[in-house]
């Protein structure tokens, strides 16, 4: 199967290694190979959107023949195609002792996929997480192919109205100018599929990333074959209509499933990232009924090859679709599967509610062998919210464990704080990372160098916002330019808030007590400045009403200007955020937070967390780390008593803290806490750990089910 490979033919011999380079999303956590695309173009680099792929179509000949003949560049160019070809030619797995580059033996399957600004498939978590896990993946070369959706109409472009309302703008990708390729069938057409057995018929088109040496492949309804209602399956993420979204969710399993065997590749694990694509389990099953088994058989071998991953204990999260929707579209299925209309159904309940519909969390966790919370406490959690699939264990012997989410150190770590580590911790601690001895290191660091680097990046973050406002200035209502960060100062002491606007994260919880926040805002020698971001689902007019709340707020004088929103939250300013504010505030009411991931980015970067006692950070506090809050309270008057906790905490702990400088300059109470912020996140709650987790938990086990299976 040939992949689209772009024109790149303007491009020198002796840079043509560019081409290959900008075709794999391995660059991109590579500093140093950004740099080679950076290095020939600041601005060009800029205005794409830091794409490569984009820029070097644009790039004038006068600029390439320069770097041509540039020894600095040439040399800086050969060290990282160097890497980059070692790094691609070595394809041994040692955990899980594979060395087999010629198969594909797991395939994960993800609704969406947070990997950089320039693939906008992704809405928040969940996407960053697997974005986050197949590139790890790459780097421990587990052998992978990942399986998602190419969204046209990305997530949302937000624009807050002069009433501080969001709104939803769509912007069509230019399918062209992103980092993406098309696959090809063998008369060289793009690559189309159609999903079996679905009636009326749905087709997908096949689109290709590469991610080191993760191949992710992402489906696209947008094509000239389908009628204009499938055109629009996956136009964007989540929709809420249900028929649709159903619709989605069989493209992603079914669909997803017949792409892979299309292609040739058989994959013999499935790991399925939350419930939206475990219709492939179906489609796994048919198989083995098409081999001459019986469906008894067939689903015990997927099961035991099968991990299933649940990330939420939000009731909303987990899909449930009515009866007669599934009728509509599986009618042929079940006699596919050798299972009358009852017994086909059955596997979708929830005892609980075995009225409510088909439900996809159920049926994943009855399908699959291993199954999998993504905490500790989300473990306890969701053996308690599904004990009822398996009514004769007690609930800590419900058969659902857990793994504790990572985030992917070389995406998260910021260049300058990788600089500092390396001169501190050895050149080898990005390779050695998740050894926690390499950690204890962290306490060589000269305070006042990590101090000064800290502060380096909170004025990166505040001229980046800076900077946005100068863009939108001309465009924009009188009133949002203030509201939009232009009035903050690197020497306050900075809250950063950047989430989903759910209403369960309670993003404006900190406005509980307005006199007191103002108190604290207003300081004449102490004060306190809060940057939030976030987008509310196009859905969800409660989380919108949260977010229009703070905006007005952010543009009332009575908070001084120490109130920020930064509009349209994205990977770009998820960066920002996560490395240049002084803390990272978390308050969901719990334990509706699986997990959570944006506070363990901050944490590696010196940016301690202040969170309630939730998700990740039940095992990431330690008492020296950070703060945390919101223990024994009932869920009945919460608010007021988690609002108390935060005020408690900034005023007696946080903030005196901050402002006790020494006569170095710097809160040497202070950078105690961000080096124990960094000591205790670098190995416990990396990419790294956490996959080498599965795939001894898991991936071992059920590649040598296959095994069995196969021979
Ligand atoms: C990490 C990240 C998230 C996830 O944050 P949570 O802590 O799970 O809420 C969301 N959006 C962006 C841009 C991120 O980088």
């Amino acid at each position: 199967m040939a992949e689209g490979k772009e024109d790149f033919s303007h491009l020198p011999e002796r840079l043509n290694g560019l081409a290959e380079l900008a075709e794999n999303l391995w660059w991109s956590w590579h500093p140093a190979a950004r740099m080679v695309f950076k290095l020939l173009d600041r601005r060009e680099w800029k205005a794409s959107n830091h794409n490569p792929d984009k820029m070097l179509k644009q790039l004038s000949r006068e600029v390439l023949e320069k770097a041509e003949k540039d020894k600095y560049y040439l040399s800086h160019y050969d060290i990282v195609m160097s890497e980059f070809r070692s790094a691609m030619s070595n394809c041994r797995c040692d955990i899980l002792d594979y060395d087999q580059p010629q198969s594909t033996p797991i395939a994960y399957f993800s609704a969406e996929f947070g990997l950089h600004h320039s693939l906008p498939f992704y809405a928040g978590g969940l996407g960053f997480l697997a974005g986050d896990f197949i590139k790890e993946c790459s780097d421990l070369r587990v052998p992978m192919v990942a399986m998602g959706f190419m969204y046209p109409g990305g997530y949302l472009h937000q624009l807050i109205r002069e009433d501080g309302w969001q709104e939803n703008v769509a912007q069509v990708l230019d399918r062209d100018a992103a980092p993406i390729s098309r696959v090809f069938d063998d008369q060289g057409r793009h690559l189309i599929v159609r999903v079996p057995l679905i009636e009326p018929p749905i087709h997908v088109a096949v689109w290709k990333v590469t991610v080191g040496h993760v191949p992710l492949y992402l489906m696209d309804t947008d094509i000239e074959i389908n009628d204009p209602w499938n055109r629009l399956i996956s136009a964007r993420l989540y929709t809420g209509d249900l028929e649709q979204r159903l619709r989605q969710e069989i493209v992603l399993g079914v669909g997803g499933s017949e792409v892979l065997e299309k292609m040739g590749i058989a994959h013999s694990v499935l790991h399925l990232n939350e419930g939206h694509a475990a219709f492939a389990l179906l489609e796994r099953i048919r198989d083995r009924i098409l081999a001459g088994l019986s469906f008894e058989e067939g689903a015990k071998q997927i099961s035991s090859t099968t991990v299933f991953t649940t990330h939420t204990p939000v009731k909303a999260g987990h899909d449930i679709f009515p009866f007669q929707l599934m009728e509509k579209y599986f009618n042929s299925f079940w006699p596919a599967l050798k299972l009358d209309h009852d017994e086909f159904l059955q596997l979708g309940i929830h005892p609980e509610e075995p009225h409510a519909g088909f439900n996809m969390t159920a049926f994943a966790l009855r399908m699959a062998g291993f199954r999998n919370a993504v905490s500790l406490k989300h473990g306890e959690v969701a053996r308690r919210m599904w004990q009822s699939l398996w009514p004769d264990k007690s609930e800590h012997e419900v058969p659902i464990d857990s793994v504790t989410n990572g985030i992917h150190i070389p995406t998260w770590i910021e260049p300058k704080m990788e600089l500092l580590f390396n001169k501190h911790l050895g050149n080898s601690w990005l390779a050695d990372h998740d050894n926690p001895l390499i950690w204890e290191l962290v306490d060589e660091i000269p305070d006042n160098e990590l101090w000064n680097t800290h502060y380096w990046l909170k004025m990166k973050l505040i001229n980046a916002l800076r900077e946005k406002s100068r863009r939108k200035w001309k465009n924009d209502h009188p009133s949002s330019t203030p509201a939009s960060g232009v009035f903050l100062d690197p020497d306050v002491l900075t809250i950063g808030f950047a989430r989903r606007f759910a209403t369960y994260k309670r993003a404006d919880l900190i406005f509980q007590d307005m006199e007191r926040l103002k108190n604290l805002l207003n300081h004449s020698r102490t004060p306190v400045q809060f940057i939030f971001a976030g987008k509310a689902h196009p859905a969800d007019d409660p989380g919108k009403r949260i977010l229009q709340k703070i905006v007005q707020l952010a543009r009332d004088p009575e908070t001084a200007g120490r109130i920020a929103f930064v509009e349209n939250y994205n990977e770009q300013y998820g960066q920002y955020l996560v490395h240049g504010v002084d803390i990272w505030l978390n308050n969901p009411i719990p334990p509706k937070e699986a997990s959570g991931t944006s506070g363990m980015k901050a944490a590696l970067n010196g940016v301690p967390h202040f969170s309630i006692a939730d998700g990740w950070w039940c095992e990431g506090y330690n008492g020296k780390n950070g703060w945390t809050f919101g223990e024994n309270i009932s869920n009945e008057d919460r608010d007021e008593a988690d609002a108390r906790a935060i005020y408690d905490l900034l005023e007696k702990e946080i903030i005196p803290l901050y402002y006790n400088f020494n006569n170095h300059g710097f809160p040497r109470g202070w950078v105690k806490i961000m080096k124990e912020s960094i000591k205790s996140t670098g190995s416990k709650f990396s990419a790294r750990r956490m996959v080498k987790e599965y795939s001894e938990k898991y991936y071992s086990k059920a590649l040598k089910n296959a095994e069995a299976f196969e021979s």
